[in-house]
Parts: structure tokens; C-alpha cells; sequence
């Protein structure tokens, strides 16, 4: 029988398990449960920051001055030298003080390091290793993503791109999910601006189901699916490096799309003339949705491609940022069918985003 300690023991650690029914691995995390929250209820009013007009706040783990608060620093955006104090940074990327899998630590054995040989049972599980970063994008609480400049957001996503290069250097990891939740109803448990980094030891079902089906539109048309997208009826906005869209078979209320214009599979390539330019399309996308649907909560991920990838996956798979308001929740017909209901016409959404000017 086991004992006490070991069934606690068994409670604390992070395992991932695969449900041979849904055929997929879900994450089971006890200490997710112990995370601190400043949002006390999903209001419909849980949007914004919650003390707009301070820069500090002094229970705020992410403000600036209170660095000890945090889980330990991994990399700060600029570099820091000699003469930096430790308050000096513009963006920090932290460990996360309640991560979802355990970090891997150098030289750890690891039992059984590829989930997908696994023999089949329905008792399957694996360590659950990885890496759960969080991304401070400010250090001033008050500051949302949207108020940065292009530059100062093109920093964000040049420290996502290379913490996942960090990574991706383990041969455990097999994808790196990026994330932002903004306001309760999308998810975030704290107001002060930032975003999520997930290293994960198994290629999640939608990256799968992504890649598969553009695999097949190859196979079939010999193009790239994001590559042939030629709607002005669904376009939003552009830029040198990059097009907004309204994707065709939107399964949110104004789900926006943000696509480079040149064939890319990882994200993490971008340099720093398209993370610029990525992050001015990306407020202005930001700022649309605020205006028009008054100031939504909002998640945004980046769909980039898994490693290591042949040659020929890379003909087929584009990366892309994708984001989403949080205008209805989920309901039994979505978990039950993993299929969607929206109430807004693509081509009719788009129009509604494009037409509204938002200052930059
Ligand atoms: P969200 O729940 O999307 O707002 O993301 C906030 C993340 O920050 C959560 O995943 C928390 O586990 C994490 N977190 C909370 N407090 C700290 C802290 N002091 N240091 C590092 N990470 C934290
Ligand atoms: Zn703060
Ligand atoms: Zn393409």
C-alpha cells in the first residue's frame, strides 16, 4: 500500500496523462491551485486594469522594485551590465513561481523522454517535464501591450523568440506554446501586463490537426494555405512584413489573424525589422478591438511549427499570431463537439475592424 509521503508526493508533482478516448494529453498540475489571483470575480467588467492610473503596485509581483516577489530571472531585456541596479529593465522573463509542468534541471534522467512510444494503456503517463515562463512586457503597472510603442513591443516578441530557442536546445521539448491571457474572462489570473511561455514534451492536438490539414491543402494544391490567402474582403490591415486578417472560417467573433507575408515555419526566426513591424501591427490590431468592441478581454497565441522539422513539413507550415476577444464564453456544444458557433460573419467582422482608425 503507499504510504502517506508518497501519496502526497504523488499530489505535489506535475504528470501528464493521455486520454486514449479524446486521443490527447492533458496536464495535471496541483500547484496551479495555489497561484494568487487579483481579479475576486468574473465580472463582465473584468477587462482592464484594475488600478489604471498607479505605475506601482506594491502587492504586484511583475512591477518593478519588486523583483524579490518573483520566481527566478532567466534573461531582462536590455542586457544588463556592470553599473544596472536591479530594478533597470524594460522586459523581464521570469520562471513561473506556480509552473504548470516541473522545470528541467541539467543532467536529469529522464525516464521515458518520447510520450508518443509509449506502450498503449489506459494508465499512460509521463513525467511532467517542461519549462512555464512568464514574459513581464513593462515595468509599470499601469502600462497595457497596447499603449508600448512598435520598438518596445518588437522587444516582447524578440524575448519570446529567444527564450524558445533556449528551449528548444532540450531534446525533450517538442513545442513551445506562446501565450497572453488579458482580463479574468481570458484567463489571467494578474492584471500587470505580460505574457506565457510553454515548453512542452508532446506536440499539442491542435498543432497537430493544424499542420495535418495544411499538409493535405499541399498535397492537394501544391501551395501553402496561409501563402494563398488573397481575400480583400477579409483583410483588415498590412504592413511591410505582414497582413491582418479575419480568417475565412473564423471560430471567434472577430478573431483576427496576423500573418508574415513571406513563407516562414518558425516564428523564432524573426529578426528585428519584422519584430518592429509586427509589433506596430499588432497594437494597431489591439487598438481596433478595443475601440470597436470596448476594450475586450482578449488571449493572443502564436501558432509556430514543432522540432525538429523535415524539409518537406516546412514547405507546408506557416506561422502565425492569432488573436482572440472574449465576447461569449464556451458552452457544452463547443467541449462537447470541439466545434464552434459564431454569430459573426467573417467579411462582416473584417469591415467593422478595417474601417476604424486608431491612432499609433
Ligand atoms: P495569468 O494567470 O495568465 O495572469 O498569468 C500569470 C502567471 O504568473 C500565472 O501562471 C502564475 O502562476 C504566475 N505567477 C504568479 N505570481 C508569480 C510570481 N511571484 N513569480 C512568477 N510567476 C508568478
Ligand atoms: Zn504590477
Ligand atoms: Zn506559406
Amino acid at each position: 500500500m503507499a504510504g502517506a509521503a508518497e501519496s502526497s508526493e504523488r499530489g505535489r508533482s506535475p504528470e501528464i496523462r493521455k486520454d486514449v478516448i479524446f486521443n490527447r494529453w492533458i496536464i495535471f498540475s496541483p500547484a496551479r491551485s495555489r497561484r494568487p489571483t487579483d481579479f475576486k470575480s468574473k465580472s463582465s467588467n473584468d477587462n482592464s486594469n484594475p488600478n489604471p492610473s498607479s505605475s506601482y503596485s506594491s502587492s504586484c509581483p511583475f512591477c518593478m522594485g519588486n523583483e524579490h516577489l518573483c520566481a527566478p530571472e532567466i534573461f531582462r531585456v536590455p542586457t544588463p551590465d556592470a553599473s544596472s541596479s536591479t530594478s533597470d529593465w524594460k522586459v523581464r522573463v521570469i520562471e513561473n513561481l506556480f509552473p504548470a509542468l516541473a522545470h528541467i534541471r541539467d543532467n536529469q534522467q529522464i525516464e521515458n523522454p518520447n510520450p508518443s512510444n509509449s506502450a498503449p494503456t489506459v494508465a499512460c503517463a509521463i513525467q511532467g517535464l517542461g519549462f512555464h515562463n512568464v514574459v513581464i512586457e513593462t515595468p509599470d503597472h499601469a502600462v497595457r501591450l497596447s499603449d508600448l510603442s512598435p520598438p518596445e513591443i518588437g522587444e516582447v516578441i524578440l524575448a519570446h523568440g529567444k527564450r524558445i530557442l533556449q528551449i528548444a536546445e532540450d531534446r525533450l521539448m517538442k513545442y513551445v506554446q506562446v501565450f497572453k491571457n488579458h482580463g479574468a474572462s481570458a484567463g489571467a489570473s494578474l492584471s500587470h501586463s505580460h505574457s506565457q511561455i510553454m515548453g512542452l514534451p508532446f506536440i499539442p492536438p491542435t498543432v497537430s490537426a493544424r499542420l495535418d490539414s495544411m499538409k493535405d491543402y499541399f498535397g492537394a494544391t501544391g501551395e501553402c494555405g496561409l501563402c494563398a490567402i488573397r481575400s480583400e474582403e477579409l483583410l483588415i490591415d498590412e504592413s511591410a512584413h505582414f497582413f491582418s486578417i479575419v480568417p475565412y472560417a473564423a471560430s471567434f467573433p472577430f478573431e483576427i489573424w496576423i500573418v508574415p507575408r513571406t513563407h516562414y515555419s518558425h516564428f523564432h526566426e524573426l529578426d528585428d525589422e519584422k519584430a518592429v513591424d509586427l509589433g506596430r501591427l499588432l497594437k494597431v490590431m489591439l487598438m481596433k478591438l478595443s475601440r470597436q468592441l470596448n476594450d475586450p478581454p482578449f488571449n493572443f497565441m502564436i501558432h509556430t511549427s514543432p522540432f525538429p522539422v523535415t524539409d518537406y513539413q516546412l514547405s507546408y507550415s506557416h506561422w502565425f499570431l492569432q488573436i482572440i476577444p472574449q465576447l461569449t464564453g464556451i458552452g457544452g456544444f463547443e467541449l462537447g463537439s470541439g466545434s464552434y458557433i459564431n454569430p459573426v460573419f467573417p467579411e462582416d467582422a473584417a469591415k467593422v475592424l478595417r474601417e476604424v482608425n486608431v491612432p499609433t
